[in-house]
């Protein structure tokens, strides 16, 4: 590919998901020159940080019901302790397996890359720690995002979810802050490890946003699962325990005893090791005070803009600084784009990679394509599961009439082993057209399921062309099939 006067086609900040795949098939299908700067490890939140340490301690907690369900089966199985040093070695290899297998995508499609810290210096000129510049053509911003602290004293104290898979022991308890994706995974995970989990949510239920019915019946099993789930509460102080004259005494560690919130600190400073500063002492907004060996921030995340010379270059930045785009993920720079979490449009992996892939289209493959944002399938990995795609019940009723179709039952593997465990099955309809506006399941394997529904619902099938389906039998979902009658509609 010509390369005008510039060093590079396309010069990629960011070696995430999509970061890595709009570079690799930029270079390897369209022959762009291109480069790419990481800084950290190359995989991004998702590999390293994110969705694939956490789906594996997803499967890690699940671990201890399934021998307790065994027993039911027949199964003479006993109970044995979770080991977190041997899990966290094996899930630490697979994570450097996974950063292997980015780096040599790259490196296969002749992708140059950098690992440095890269800025934008002006709309074609990148800058390098290291002192050096290059110039590109086109340059695409894809630093995704950070998780962040509320503005409290002590909330250093805190860990966030980036600091989870470096623990070096597991807390036997556990304060979780915030009521999204995040807090409530790793509320079931803890709670699945056997850490004793307190989970604070300041407004009224948990995965704000989603179906009313579904995330209550989520938020229901956790507390069954044993997560001590407080709704309408915040943190509003936090200080080392030992500190704290009218704090109740510390147990557990006594790394920070008699420490002030300075000493503990400092000592989290020098050991580099989150959670070492020992137990903290907590005073929620409803006025329980209590200790807790840890205290998990899951209270959102940012893009990656800060100090990146964006604004300086002419790019906008919004309210949270994300990256202003358009549909094809240009900025207000014509030479500059964005895509992934630094947007702060629908921050999940997938979406980030067909950003890529449509940036890579629009620019390279001269096909401009706009990102469809649609009907995105998603996935909470809680325990159970939710899988939703499509609008929720409270958000259809208010666009249009609508019909529900709806049932909860005790499925048939864990009924069995006397569990009152509960699954949801939930399709809403419009009322004029039938189209399945949208489907909501809360069950095990829920984001198995969802993602073939939601191929379904996003080619547009009526109620009716749900149910010339024929069912799969027995299972829990082939009740999403054969739901004769609406249970409400409005
Ligand atoms: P979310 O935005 O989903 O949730 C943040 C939570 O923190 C909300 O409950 C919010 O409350 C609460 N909160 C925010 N500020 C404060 C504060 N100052 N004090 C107390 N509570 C606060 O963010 P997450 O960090 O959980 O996840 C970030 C994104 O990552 C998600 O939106 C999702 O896109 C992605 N993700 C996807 C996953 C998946 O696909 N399974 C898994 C994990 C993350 P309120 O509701 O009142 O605003």
């Amino acid at each position: 590919m010509a390369q005008d006067t510039f060093d590079y086609d396309l010069f990629v900040i960011g070696g995430g998901s999509g970061g890595v795949r709009a570079a690799r098939v930029a270079a390897g299908e369209y022959g762009a020159k291109v480069a790419l700067a990481e800084d950290d490890r190359y995989g991004g939140t998702c590999v390293i940080r994110g969705c694939v340490p956490k789906k594996l301690m997803v499967f890690a907690s699940g671990y201890a019901e399934v021998v307790e369900e065994a027993r039911a089966y027949g199964w003479d199985l006993k109970d044995g302790p979770f080991d977190w040093d041997a899990f966290r070695g094996r899930m630490n290899a697979e994570l450097d397996r996974l950063e292997g297998v980015y780096r040599k995508l790259l490196s296969g499609s002749d992708v140059e890359t950098f690992d440095l810290r890269a800025t934008v210096k002006d709309a074609h000129t990148v800058a390098l720690s290291d002192g050096t510049t290059k110039t590109a053509k086109h340059i695409l911003v894809a630093t995704g995002g950070y998780p962040v602290r509320p503005d409290i004293p002590n909330a250093d104290l805190g860990i966030v979810s980036d600091d989870i898979f470096h623990l070096d022991t597991l807390p036997k308890s556990i304060l979780i802050i915030g009521g999204g994706y995040i807090a409530c995974e790793f509320a079931c995970i803890f709670n699945g490890l056997g850490v004793e989990v307190t989970q604070y949510y300041r407004g009224a239920q948990v995965l704000r946003g989603f179906d009313e019915e579904a995330r209550g019946l989520v938020a229901e099993s956790m507390r069954e699962n044993g997560v001590n789930l407080h709704l309408g509460t915040n943190i509003l102080e936090m200080a080392p325990a030992a500190s704290h004259e009218e704090g109740p005494s510390p147990t557990g560690s006594d790394a920070s005893m008699g420490a002030t919130a300075q000493d503990a600190l400092a000592l989290r400073a020098q050991t580099g090791s989150k959670g070492a500063s020992g137990p903290i002492w907590v005073k929620s907004t409803t006025g329980a005070e209590q200790v807790f060996d840890m205290v998990l921030f899951a209270t959102g995340r940012d893009p990656s803009t800060r100090n990146m010379g964006l604004e300086e270059a002419g790019v906008a930045l919004g309210r949270r600084g994300e990256v202003v785009v358009n549909e094809y993920s240009q900025t207000a720079v014509p030479s500059i784009y964005a895509i992934g979490d630094v947007t702060n449009r629908v921050a999940l992996t997938p979406v980030a990679i067909r950003e890529g892939m449509a940036f890579v289209q629009t620019v390279f493959g001269g096909t401009p394509t706009a990102v469809d944002h649609d009907l995105i399938p998603s996935a909470i990995f809680t325990q159970p599961e939710m899988g939703t795609v499509g609008l929720s019940e409270e958000d259809a009723r208010a666009q249009e009439e609508v019909e529900i179709y709806c049932t909860s039952f005790r499925p048939m593997q864990t009924a069995f082993a006397d569990k009152p465990n509960r699954v949801l099955m939930k399709l809403v309809v419009s009322k004029a057209t039938r189209v399945v506006l949208g489907c909501h399941i809360v069950a095990p394997a829920a984001g198995e399921l969802i993602q073939m529904v939601g191929i379904a619902v996003k080619a547009g099938l009526t109620k009716e062309q749900f149910d010339m389906t024929c069912a799969v039998h027995p299972t829990m979902s082939e009740e999403l099939v054969t739901m004769r009658n609406p249970m409400r509609s409005a």
